[in-house]
């Protein structure tokens, strides 16, 4: 059997940037607690991102808890949050005892649909803040969910977990509402085994992220607490990784751009495939290379077909109106998102991927086609 083809799969540079990093947290002992790479690390992806600030923690699903403590959503308030996402975006809704309202996706951007937004606004309008996810790193019609957001004057916080290099009209996602979030899980475009970052232009917002994320220490010379505390804060090892990973950041979104284009090219012409959007404000990190299927040949045929040639594919996200975890809160859309889950499909998207690789995924989809 062939090596397996992976989805998307930790790519550590060529250039062996991050040992280099590591080996300074070794050879200064700083191990933990924090230490330079951390406060690097987020100097420099605050530059990459073009924000003020950040905060380097353990995941990004910690990042969005911070980011909805610090928008001063807590129990009882009722957040918009995208449905087509991954849980851990609505996950920390619930850790802050708030309550979720599902939004719709839009045809054109897969992304939370302003038409349905401004229906919330409308059915909901003491709402305390708007979740948007830049889904697959395609950005969301941020134009439209922003002046949504000020003229409902609302904390407006972005899950852009997947669009890390991804631009809206040349601005970076993450960078548009109050408070924008990252994440470095092993599967995402850059990688530090585990971790998030939290950025926002409110330096004050982010120092207080970073005292909550360290157990809420208040300044005494013992432990007193005068607010709840977590312990979030991203390791000095693990920020290492994560500046070397940033030095080809480009690299990965070049390459994940090539892998995208050689499916459209070879694959359009299919009956009944439609690849994700390209809007002509959206530069996409192309994170994961995602189709459509409208005619008889279904995403289940795909990912068998695939699967059997140990190729990893999967299926668009659920959306999280349909979770069982989920449907007891409400949704506000059409059926945008079921669709886009029923007939979705990412395709392996793995940067180390070659033309051959490349080519046996075409193939095999091809042979389904005949
Ligand atoms: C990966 C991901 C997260 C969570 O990030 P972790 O670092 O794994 O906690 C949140 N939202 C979306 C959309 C994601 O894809």
């Amino acid at each position: 059997m062939a090596d397996r083809i992976f989805l998307s799969s930790p790519h550590m540079s060529d250039e062996g940037y991050e040992m280099e990093y590591v080996q300074q947290a070794f050879d200064t002992n700083w191990i933990a607690p924090l230490g330079e790479n951390v406060n690097e690390f987020e100097k420099e992806l605050a530059a990459k991102v073009g924000s003020q600030s950040a905060a380097a923690l353990t995941s990004g699903t910690a990042a969005i808890h911070l980011a909805l403590k610090a928008a001063g959503v807590g129990e009882g308030d009722l957040v918009f949050c995208s449905t087509l996402t991954f849980s851990a975006t609505a996950n920390p809704i619930i850790y802050q005892h708030a309550i979720p309202v599902f939004i719709d996706s839009d045809d054109k951007t897969w992304n939370m649909c302003p038409k349905a937004l401004e229906e919330a606004f409308q059915q909901y309008p003491n709402v305390k803040a708007v979740l948007v996810v830049h889904l697959y790193g395609l950005s969301a019609d941020m134009d439209k969910i922003v002046a949504l957001c000020k003229k409902h004057n609302v904390a407006l916080i972005e899950d852009a977990a997947e669009s890390l290099g991804t631009y809206y009209k040349g601005q970076h996602t993450g960078t548009f509402g109050d408070y924008g979030i990252f994440s470095f899980n092993g599967n995402k475009i850059i990688t530090t085994s585990g971790g998030g970052m939290l950025v926002s232009d409110n330096e004050e917002k982010i120092a207080k992220a970073r005292f909550w994320a360290t157990q809420s220490r208040d300044q005494a010379r013992h432990y007193q607490h005068s607010e709840l505390g977590f312990n979030y804060r991203m390791s000095n090892v693990v920020a290492g990784i994560g500046r070397g990973q940033l030095k080809v950041l480009n690299q990965r979104v070049e390459k994940k751009r090539y892998i995208y284009e050689f499916y459209k090219r070879k694959l359009q012409h299919l009956e009944g495939i439609a690849f994700m959007p390209n809007n002509e404000w959206d530069e996409p990190n192309y994170w994961l290379s995602s189709i459509i299927l409208n005619g008889n040949i279904r995403p289940i045929h795909v990912m068998e077909a695939l699967e059997a040639e140990n190729i990893e594919s999967r299926p668009v996200w659920k959306p999280m109106h349909m979770q069982p975890f989920f449907e007891k809160y409400d949704f506000v859309g059409t059926d945008v998102s079921e669709k886009l889950f029923e007939n979705g499909i990412c395709l392996p998207s793995d940067t180390k991927m070659t033309d051959g690789d490349l080519a046996r995924v075409v193939e095999i989809m091809k042979e389904l086609w005949k």
